[in-house]
């Protein structure tokens, strides 16, 4: 099963993919994670994406789609994976649609996890991550608005919408159990 993951930052995406990797054993491949492995190992993509990240703004495309494209080759994702925080841009889920037409493969469905601002507010300030400053958060949802939301119209005709202000388990269940539909 090949996923994406969508809803605004703070909207429990990685904490569902986590869940979610492992009943439908395929990869979680979590953009922002890669990016943070890269800061803590002080690489040059780590130093690069640093600032970017910081200032909650969006690492350059060109990049990112290189980073995923690379982690989409290897062997435990030839069968399924599950994208959390990417694309984050009409223009990344078009590169992304051109990596799997290569292979001729597609997405089977976009997962979009709703959620107020209230909530994704408090629940970014409670994780304590360093970019989860007041300021960065504001830029954060404004990039989230502009930028990924139009994502929603992009994939409506395979997107799946779960109200995510509920319990870990109970989102988690909800999602696989629309998966299954
Ligand atoms: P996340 O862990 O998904 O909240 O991502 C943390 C930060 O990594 C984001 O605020 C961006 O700065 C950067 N990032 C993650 N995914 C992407 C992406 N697809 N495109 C550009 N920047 C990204």
């Amino acid at each position: 099963m090949r996923l994406v993951l969508l809803g605004p930052p703070g909207a429990g995406k990685g904490t569902q993919a986590a869940v979610l990797a492992d009943a439908l054993q395929v990869p979680h491949i979590s953009t922002g994670d890669l990016f943070r492995e890269n800061i803590g190992k002080e690489t040059e993509l780590g130093k690069l994406a640093q600032s970017y990240i910081d200032a909650g703004k969006l690492v350059p495309t060109s990049v990112t789609a290189d980073m995923v494209r690379s982690r989409l080759a290897q062997d435990d994702a030839a069968d399924g994976f599950l994208l959390d925080g990417f694309p984050r841009t009409v223009e990344q889920a078009e590169i992304l649609g051109e990596m799997l037409g290569e292979s001729g493969e597609k997405l089977n469905a976009v997962i979009n996890y709703r959620v107020s601002e209230d909530v994704v507010v408090e629940r970014m300030l409670s994780r304590g991550r360093k970019d989860d400053n007041e300021q960065t958060i504001r830029t954060r949802l404004q990039v989230y608005r502009d930028e990924t939301a139009p994502l929603i119209e992009f994939y409506s005709d395979i997107i799946v919408n779960i109200d995510a202000e509920g319990t870990v388990e109970d989102i988690s269940s909800a999602t696989l159990d629309a998966l299954d539909r």
